[in-house]
């Protein structure tokens, strides 16, 4: 496995580069926009293909590299159902998994530090983010921040988790780069309370400054959803109920850019032909199903995914393959949702 920490020295943020080898997929957690050529330059020593990157909540101390990282290399952008950020490629909850070629992250909901802190679980390590630091917890007095949801999130999830699990922290000030769960079980000075009511008590009593960076990171991390404003795309986005319509006329072939686990989950535009979204090259080759079905069917296109930006990605690869007759859903099945278009279940598709 590839495994990297990388420090920003400004907010004291670590980010963390996944891959289970060289040649491979990998996955970036908490990147920062001031870092984004330093990682695509890793990307490419390393031979890594960036397919993901996750954010375990909205960030108030720093910009997320999550936007820009979409635009430059078309990865799928992550983040929790309750992030407040406008658009993301994939929203997850907790059960959830997000998977690249050989890497698994299981998605434990953990609020409290903000409403929609997350922290991802992997073998023999968890990426905490800011709900669980370095021998402190992340504080809860904006965004929605709630000390009891955070007693919640750290006693009956994290704690609840094998003591040897390595605990790789969103942020650390003082230079700590790992600890474990029973390590910080053990000697967190925050977790040393015997109640909901004790931790809050303190949380409520920490009198902190806002982060420095606050009132610009804030409005920027919940506005990273692709602009979608260049005439490629604009012409080739239906609305939700135009694409109802197509459905209606079968005057379209639906493509389903999801993952098996959304498709399962919340169900499918029925008679939809599905490439995933990370297949997309092999898929649009010459002989691949997408140019077979094109060809054969003379018909248009439609692409969809969970809320547009998928899709319209996609739909700028595949004009660049040199298809012609594509369109996109704007807003992706959310939207679809939205307008009472008809789901069915995968097994019935
Ligand atoms: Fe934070």
């Amino acid at each position: 496995m590839i495994f990297r920490q990388y420090f920003d020295s400004v907010s004291c943020t670590y980010t963390y580069l996944l891959a289970n080898q060289s040649g491979g997929e990998a996955l970036l957690i908490d990147p920062v926009i001031e870092h984004c050529d330093r990682y695509i330059q890793i990307l490419s020593e390393l031979d890594l293909k960036l397919v993901k990157a996750v954010d375990t909540h909205v960030h108030a101390d720093h910009i997320t590299g999550l936007g820009e990282l979409r635009d430059r290399t078309h990865c799928v952008t992550v983040m929790g159902k309750k992030s407040s950020a406008d658009v993301v490629s994939m929203r997850v909850d907790d059960g959830d998994q997000i998977t690249i070629d050989g890497i698994c992250l299981d998605v434990l909901y953990t609020p409290g530090h903000t409403d929609d802190s997350c922290c991802f679980k992997m073998n023999d390590r968890v990426f905490t983010g800011d709900t669980l630091l370095i021998r402190g917890t992340g504080r809860t007095d904006f965004q929605n921040g709630n000390p009891r949801d955070a007693y919640n999130s750290l006693f009956n999830k994290l704690l609840k988790l094998p003591d040897e699990l390595l605990v790789y922290p969103g942020h650390d000030y003082k230079g700590e780069t790992v600890s474990t769960i029973g390590e910080e079980r053990a000697f967190n000075p925050r977790l040393q309370v015997s109640s909901a009511d004790e931790y809050a008590e303190i949380m409520n009593n920490l009198g902190l400054p806002n982060p420095k960076m606050m009132d610009v990171a804030v409005p920027a991390n919940m506005k990273i959803g692709m602009h979608q404003d260049e005439p490629e795309i604009v012409e080739r986005t239906l609305t939700a109920q135009e694409a109802v319509d197509k459905l209606s006329q079968s005057d379209a072939i639906f493509i389903d850019l999801r993952e098996d686990s959304e498709r399962a989950k919340n169900g499918l535009i029925p008679g939809s032909v599905h490439v995933p979204y990370q297949r997309l090259s092999e898929f649009s080759r010459p002989d691949g199903l997408l140019a077979v079905l094109s060809a054969q069917t003379g018909q248009q296109l439609l692409l969809y995914c969970a809320f547009g930006e998928r899709s319209a990605l996609a739909l700028k690869e595949l004009r660049n393959a040199g298809f012609e007759n594509l369109r996109h859903l704007g807003g992706g099945l959310d939207a679809w949702l939205q307008a009472s278009g008809p789901i069915v279940s995968m097994d019935k598709n």
